[in-house]
């Protein structure tokens, strides 16, 4: 498999109106033809991360760097060319088909979009939902016809069928029953394989990204806490955040360690750590320095202070 980078996201930031940080100095890379994974509780930053990625929400600052074109600042044809390139499958297939059109006329109309000549859409289509796992005939439908796994199906050919090389899962298959979530989960995986497409896969739920993830970035109030390879950072989870959202995984191999209170108002954060107001392991500095991305012993990233000073840090919580 080539390490080609294929995404490069360097210091994105974005504060609301309202005083909400919802990303503050995001940098994470991806490789072509691989996953990364992006985690964290619901407001940690993550959506906001990947419409900004995929240029449907502004960043204060920061940069969007795909195959060398400035996401940002790209204008005209090649911009034009980006949209094509990158994808998006949204959570809810319910809301983001139009239910006047029937699924075949939806993926066409991705394809007139993106300038595609119409004498091969029929064959385009086709291709598209049979990989997929739908019948052709079903393209016929609308979208109230098919149930919610078919329908995420039809969001994913949606997304692949102007052949994409990165596409967007945001939260893709949180709305989904556990049975029809593995089967989903299995057509990314075999769709990947098959069209070396890579995938930014957004999700709230630990266990979810494990399976499907080559990378995994973990976000806490707008700001990586850790990355790591997958193997990584389930074996040997470092930050705190981090471990406490595995231990509280079903048959999670750490003792589980139960976080207190809610997380902090995102606009108006902690001062130095973030995660301090329910970290089980917070030291005097961590509210005077705020912890930064630095490489822990096993090679991963994580910001942490007990990382810094190179302390161990214990599998359970402290008494
Ligand atoms: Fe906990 Fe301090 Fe590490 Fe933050 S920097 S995760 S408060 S030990």
């Amino acid at each position: 498999m080539s390490a080609e980078t294929l995404l490069d996201v360097v210091d994105l930031a974005k504060t609301f109106p309202n005083g909400t940080r919802a990303a503050d100095d995001v940098s994470l890379s991806l490789t072509r033809g691989q996953t990364l994974g992006v985690v964290g509780e619901s407001g940690c930053g993550k959506s906001t991360t990947a419409k900004m990625i995929l240029r449907l929400l502004k960043p204060d600052r920061g940069s969007v760097t795909f195959e060398g074109i400035d996401v940002l600042r790209a204008k005209g044809s090649e911009l034009k060319e980006v949209r094509r390139r990158l994808q998006l499958v949204p959570q809810n297939p319910q809301t983001s088909f139009n239910p006047r059109l029937t699924i075949r006329a939806s993926l066409e109309f991705n394809l007139r979009a993106h300038g595609v000549p119409r004498r091969t859409w029929r064959s385009t289509v086709d291709d598209m939902l049979l990989r997929c796992g739908l019948r052709v005939e079903q393209g016929n439908s609308y979208p109230h016809e098919l149930s919610g796994g078919q329908l995420q199906r039809a969001a994913i050919a949606r997304a692949l069928v102007t052949g994409p090389d990165l596409v967007v899962c945001d939260e893709a298959v949180s709305a989904l029953d556990k049975s029809v979530q593995a089967q989903v989960l299995n057509l990314l995986s075999e769709l990947q394989s098959d069209l070396g497409v890579s995938y930014l896969f957004i999700s709230h739920d630990l266990s979810v990204v494990e399976h499907i993830s080559d990378r995994v970035l973990v976000m806490y109030l707008g700001r990586v806490v850790e990355q790591a390879t997958s193997e990584a950072l389930y074996a040997d989870p470092v930050h705190p955040y981090t471990k406490a959202l595995l231990s509280s995984a079903p048959g999670a191999p750490i003792e589980r360690i139960v976080l207190q209170g809610e997380p902090p108002n995102p606009a108006d954060p902690p001062s130095g750590c973030t995660f301090r107001t329910r970290c089980p392991w917070v030291m005097d500095t961590c509210a005077l320095e705020r912890p930064l991305l630095a490489t822990t012993p096993a090679g991963s990233l994580a910001a942490c202070h007990l990382n810094l000073s190179s302390r161990p840090l214990a599998t359970s919580s402290p008494a």
